[in-house]
């Protein structure tokens, strides 16, 4: 905390994982004698960068855009790019420190790493879009490469952004390396089922989880916060497995819809018309829609799946959906409940799928996305999603068996943390003080 001042959530994340390393530590002292944890805490490398762009009046608009180049230990750093007024050194800390254990879970050869910008992409024209992204990777360029650092998407970077950036890459670069952004567009190097791989991913890991249980998301009623990508193909897995979908919101205010979302209008208003989640009233009359987001979680439902951003689920709302008869959370997004909602669902027996297992499906469909580059081929959908479903059930029975081996059975934050880093650990060990 005092090499890193002001940086909570980061903070939060390494207490969430360090708190979990205790049986590690006893058991294995070389880890402590080698400082792994002193070296694992660190970023390798943070990129930070003036962003110049011209706004559509003419105006100089200046934003800052980073890279956390967290740990290569395992392969090429690996992470998104978000685009949100609230990104700073903090958040992208966090995101990449998670993103290291997340990226090992996969079983799949890359490292961790985040970046992004202090730019608000909302209400901006499609020519303003370009010219920030362009400016962006002008300066990013330098510092990624198919087998150093490869970008993807994350909150307020999706398709669109994805090719704006991968022109000006191959625009600076002079040669067209596929595998320098996965996220791209089908006709470019873009891999089929990415865009639906972490909402889908989120969904096959619960499904593991309450199988165990012998419960299931048939019949049951659900709760998606969000509207964007990962919230849309959370909502659509879970209704091909028979759930009911109750309710979805983005950051104005969320809509409950008793007879059961409808996920047309959902796909239209979000990824087709850029509207607000509001106007699904205009054409769903009995369905309710409610300012502010949080209230989403005092709706009962039987599993929530927070998909929008980080801390959105705190101690109260925690009680409240425990309190209404919650069997089952599924973090889709970042970090979305805090260390105390945590504490509480693990308290009360609900079953917890943990972010940097659960959302996992995105980042290892877009290492499949980099295979495929690197082969040049193309898989069909249905071979890239059964590759996704193994992934997530292999990650689901790696930290199950890693939370048994250390004493804490049944505990997924326990075993996601533990199965993440010892191969980390390993790998770092094996290369050396680096
Ligand atoms: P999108 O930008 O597509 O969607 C984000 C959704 O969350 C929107 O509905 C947005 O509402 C809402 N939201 C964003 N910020 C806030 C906020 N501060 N308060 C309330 N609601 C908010 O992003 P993604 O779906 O890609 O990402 C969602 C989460 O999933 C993030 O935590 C991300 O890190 C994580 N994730 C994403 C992966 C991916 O493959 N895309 C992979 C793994 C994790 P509005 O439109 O009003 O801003």
């Amino acid at each position: 905390k005092k090499r890193n001042p002001h940086e909570s959530e980061f903070h939060q994340a390494v207490k969430e994982v360090f708190d979990s390393l205790v049986p590690v530590l006893a058991k294995n002292p070389h880890y402590i004698k080698q400082a792994i944890l002193e070296r694992i805490v660190e970023p390798e490398r943070v990129i930070s960068f003036r962003v110049p762009w011209v706004d559509d009046q003419g105006n100089v608009q200046v934003n800052r855009g980073f890279r956390v180049q967290f740990n290569s230990a395992i392969g090429p750093y690996k992470g998104g790019l978000r685009f949100h007024p609230s990104v700073n050194a903090s958040i992208i800390k966090f995101l990449g420190f998670e993103q290291i254990y997340k990226n090992s879970l996969t079983g799949q050869p890359i490292g961790g790493g985040k970046g992004g910008a202090d730019f608000d992409p909302k209400g901006k024209s499609d020519a303003e879009i370009m010219r920030f992204t362009q400016s962006f990777m002008s300066e990013l360029s330098k510092y990624i490469g198919p087998d150093i650092d490869v970008p993807a998407g994350d909150i307020g970077v999706g398709a669109r952004e994805i090719g704006y950036m991968f022109g000006q890459y191959k625009k600076m670069r002079g040669g067209f390396e596929a595998g320098v952004l996965t996220g791209k567009g089908l006709g470019y190097g873009g891999s089929l089922a990415r865009t639906e791989a972490t909402g889908y991913g989120t969904v096959y890991f619960v499904e593991e989880m309450l199988k165990d249980q012998n419960l299931s998301f048939k019949g049951s009623t659900v709760v998606v916060s969000g509207s964007g990508n990962v919230s849309i193909y959370a909502i659509e897995k879970a209704m091909q497995l028979g759930a009911k979908v109750l309710a979805c919101s983005d950051s104005t205010g969320y809509v409950y819809d008793k007879n059961g979302i409808d996920l047309s209008t959902v796909k239209r208003l979000k990824e087709v018309e850029n509207k607000r989640i509001s106007e699904y009233v205009n054409e769903h009359p009995e369905a309710h829609y409610v300012e502010g987001c949080s209230g989403i979680w005092t709706i009962p439902c039987d599993i929530a799946l927070p998909c929008a951003t980080q801390n959105e689920i705190d101690a109260h709302s925690a009680e409240l959906l425990v309190s209404n008869g919650v069997k089952a959370i599924g973090e889709g997004a970042n970090m979305p409940s805090t260390l105390e909602a945590v504490e509480i669902f693990l308290k009360n027996k609900v079953l917890f799928a943990p972010a940097k297992a659960a959302n996992a499906g995105g980042v290892s469909v877009s290492a499949l996305e980099m295979a495929q580059n690197s082969a040049r081929l193309a898989w069909t959908f249905e071979e890239v999603d059964a590759k996704l479903h193994d992934i997530m059930k292999n990650i689901y029975n790696e930290s199950m068996k890693a939370a048994q081996e250390y004493g804490a059975p049944g505990n997924l934050v326990v075993g996601a943390n533990i199965a993440g880093f010892v191969k980390v650990a390993d790998a770092m060990i094996a290369q050396g003080i680096i």
